[in-house]
């Protein structure tokens, strides 16, 4: 839909002329005509006129009947493209190319600039000669790079975008699967995420969430000064409401505001976290990483962790589960494997024996002992090599983010009490 615009401006120039620029803009007007909002960054000897979120259209007459335009336009980097190819289809000369790459790699890698990265564009086009008159970068929502053209210089200018924090209240009926439900409620895609990694200990999402489920989440999230949404934060309350039973969670940070855990209403961590030393009094003898196999003797990367303990010891399991393999396993000896929720699984090597009753599809318990420290397979003395796999890939148990399965003391609760009525105090005013 283009509108034809009519606009008219008078400039007075040396007490004596008057011009008058008319410029039709049409559908010629769109090609170069972007619509923008303007509201930094203008020069100050030009005018402006923003008609809402259509056209911005700068005339200025001088004697001899020049014309000249200011417009905008905007780009995104491609796949593939680098900053300095971007900025070869513009009319600059290897001096201003190569200031420009200087000024903006100041503030950004430029070897990393993301695909999609935001570019405006703003010229200044004088009868039929087009000169750039300053470019913003966008590399983040809250942060604009500005580079002026001067007269005879280039600089460079940056601003950082003002952002309210701001928090949300959201009620998710469940139809079909619960991605696409919240998806459907607008909830931004790093808060599903979060949201699914806080219960995945307590349920399965795939065999446990049903139709007519309700989701709820409270979260905070950003907006500028227009109200736009920038980004989205942290989760304070979650809850997942099942047919016969419901799961809540909130958010409890130090004074510091770093995150403790979250807890369920009585301050205990409802969700099980897979056990990081699934064995007592043991002393971690060989961390995740790469070192040399004590055996093989050659460098490789050592997937799991290893805990000295005298042989017989017992082995607890991490979480629960179901145990799906148990028997011998080459290097690794006597080995069992256990399969816990949501694409989790932890394995232990090297057993002298198993603990009775241990087979494979049996069901065990978050800290029940599966077996007993020993030194089969290839090892050099008796340890546990403890191994957290996640989605099939191992994973480093001492550094994964789990939910901590901390007990809160007298004093920690009382002050978690406190976080949690603050919290149910601002859903209570956001829903109503
Ligand atoms: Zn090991």
């Amino acid at each position: 839909m283009y509108t034809k615009k009519l606009i008219m401006m008078f400039f007075f120039k040396k007490r004596t002329t008057l011009f008058i620029a008319i410029l039709l803009l049409g559908v010629i007007g769109c090609a170069f005509l972007l619509s923008y909002n303007f509201s930094e960054n203008i020069n100050s000897d030009t005018s402006n006129i923003n008609d809402g979120n259509q056209t911005l259209i700068f005339a200025n007459s001088k004697e001899s009947l020049e014309i000249s335009y200011k417009y905008q336009e905007v780009y995104f980097i491609k796949d593939g493209q680098t900053f300095s190819s971007f900025l070869d289809q513009f009319n600059l000369n290897i001096n201003e190319k190569v200031k420009v790459i200087n000024l903006v790699s100041k503030e950004i890698d430029l070897k990393k600039i993301r695909i999609g990265t935001k570019i405006e564009i703003n010229s200044n086009k004088i009868n039929d000669k087009k000169d750039i008159d300053y470019i913003i970068i966008y590399p983040s929502k809250e942060r604009s790079i500005y580079i002026d053209f001067d007269l005879d210089e280039i600089k460079l200018k940056v601003n950082k975008l003002k952002i309210f924090k701001s928090s949300k209240f959201v009620e998710v009926d469940v139809n079909n699967s619960i991605f696409q439900s919240m998806t459907a409620k607008k909830i931004p895609e790093n808060i599903i995420m979060e949201f699914i990694k806080l219960f995945s200990f307590d349920i399965d999402f795939q065999r446990d969430i049903r139709k007519e489920n309700i989701l709820t989440l409270y979260f905070d999230y950003y907006k500028d000064e227009k109200q736009n949404y920038v980004k989205s934060d942290v989760i304070n309350f979650a809850k997942i409401k099942l047919h016969n039973q419901s799961f809540e969670l909130y958010r409890f940070t130090n004074d510091k505001g770093e995150l403790i855990d979250y807890f369920d209403s009585n301050g205990k961590s409802a969700t099980k976290a897979l056990m990081k030393t699934p064995i007592n009094g043991a002393r971690l003898s060989s961390a995740y990483g790469m070192r040399k196999h004590p055996i093989l003797g050659y460098n490789r990367l050592h997937q799991g962790v290893d805990f000295a303990a005298p042989s017989g010891t017992p082995i607890m399991a991490a979480g629960t589960g179901r145990i799906e393999v148990i028997g011998t396993n080459g290097g690794a000896g006597k080995y069992i494997r256990i399969k816990h929720l949501n694409g989790y699984k932890t394995a232990y090597a090297h057993l002298n024996s198993y603990a009775s009753g241990m087979s494979k599809g049996v069901k065990v318990r978050q800290g029940q002992t599966i077996g007993f420290v020993g030194s089969t397979g290839l090892s050099t003395g008796p340890h546990l090599h403890y191994e957290v796999w996640f989605n099939n890939k191992k994973i480093n148990p001492m550094t994964m983010r789990l939910p901590s399965g901390i007990k809160l003391n007298d004093s920690q609760l009382e002050k978690f009490i406190e976080v949690k009525k603050r919290i149910d105090l601002e859903i209570n005013n956001e829903t109503n």
